[in-house]
């Protein structure tokens, strides 16, 4: 997978994250104070002087700190605050959205091998918490009641603060493992060095000529290892990459891959039975005319193409065997050319 994301957008990130928290914690001190629940005050002093703090925790770049600290004070937090003004006021739902959160943190910190945070463990935290402010709650009584008007709110805002959470990060994850996924899949198919579509294509791609009736033909480098022994296999690999341009300027409308070290697959159309012919040795014409330069060393070669036309070969394999062996007859009857 390409880098999903760097160091500085995962701060700018995990700042953004910290900033809303430390607003809500503020407007939670504000609450507190002025409902006179004088516990849950002095926390949300802690609390922002925590938030504050984690601004230089983010800008050192210890995530995995971040992620595992933040939840255990949104879980104390959330705790204590249900426990001390009863269970009608929502703050537990939050540790359902935090979930989700530890969850995306820990698949962020793996796909870009950092040290991540374990979700599990700290849900199962959330869990205890949960069900242990729910037997709390029903045994004792708060020690604060807060206006019934104030309780309706906090039930609605910790509801869309939930949800909100749950539906950033799920569709987050959702788009991230999508891109992955085609990221990869496009990977598996292409040549690392030409950027040609590689073996895996020409399986599926020729099964569609062979039911076109089109052709398809074979080119090999002509004496290939000569110029890596006499150049090196960098200048080796350079001319294989600007052979690969060259075919696709040169042979547009044609399918080219890469077949495997030195030899590359085309397939194409048959408008009649000589323009693959004609089409192919325009092609082998331009390659032996092309220099081919790597820093000051340059070199100019010949490539052998094996062609053959659709004739109601059955079996994918059995053509592409059809058009080695006429390579194999211009390799064996002097090279540079098109055997058809
Ligand atoms: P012929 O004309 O009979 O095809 O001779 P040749 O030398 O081209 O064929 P041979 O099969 O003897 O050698 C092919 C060479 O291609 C050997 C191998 O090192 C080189 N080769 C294969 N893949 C790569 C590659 O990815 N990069 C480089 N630089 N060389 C490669
Ligand atoms: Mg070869
Ligand atoms: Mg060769």
């Amino acid at each position: 997978m390409n880098q999903l994301m760097d160091t500085r957008q995962e701060k700018y990130l995990s700042w953004t994250i910290n900033g809303i928290f430390l607003l809500i914690h503020i407007l939670l001190l504000i609450m507190f104070s002025v409902c006179g629940v004088t516990p849950m005050a002095w926390f949300n002093v802690f609390s922002v002087a925590f938030y504050i703090g984690m601004i230089f925790v983010i800008y050192r770049a210890h995530f995995r700190f971040f992620v595992d600290a933040v939840y255990v004070e949104v879980l104390a937090h959330m705790s204590l605050a249900a426990v001390f003004t009863g269970w009608d006021n929502g703050f537990q739902i939050t540790l359902i959205g935090m979930s989700v959160l530890a969850f995306f943190a820990e698949f962020l910190g793996r796909s870009l091998k950092m040290p991540y945070v374990r979700a599990v463990p700290l849900c199962l935290m959330g869990v205890l918490c949960y069900a242990g402010c729910f037997v709390i709650c029903n045994h004792i009584k708060p020690a604060y009641v807060l206006p019934q008007s104030l309780t309706d709110w906090l039930q609605i805002g910790w509801g869309v603060i939930t949800f909100c959470i749950n539906i950033a990060a799920l569709s987050a994850f959702t788009m991230i493992s999508f891109h992955a996924d085609q990221l990869l899949s496009r990977q598996a198919r292409t040549d690392s060095l030409t950027g040609l579509p590689n073996r895996l294509v020409v399986n599926r791609t020729g099964r569609e000529y062979m039911r076109a009736g089109g052709w398809l033909a074979m080119l090999d480098i002509d004496d290939f290892k000569q110029i890596n022994d006499t150049y090196g296999h960098n200048f080796g690999d350079e001319v294989l990459i600007t052979l690969a341009d060259l075919m696709q300027k040169n042979a547009a409308d044609t399918t080219i891959c890469r077949w495997g070290g030195e030899e590359f697959l085309l397939m194409g159309i048959a408008e009649d039975d000589i323009f693959p012919h004609a089409l192919l040795d325009k092609l082998r014409h331009e390659i032996e005319q092309h220099v081919f330069r790597c820093d000051d060393k340059q070199v100019r070669l010949t490539v052998t193409l094996g062609l053959a036309p659709y004739h109601g070969e059955t079996d994918l394999t059995d053509w592409i065997n059809l058009a080695d062996k006429k390579l194999y007859l211009g390799k064996r009857s002097g090279k540079n050319q098109v055997v058809q």
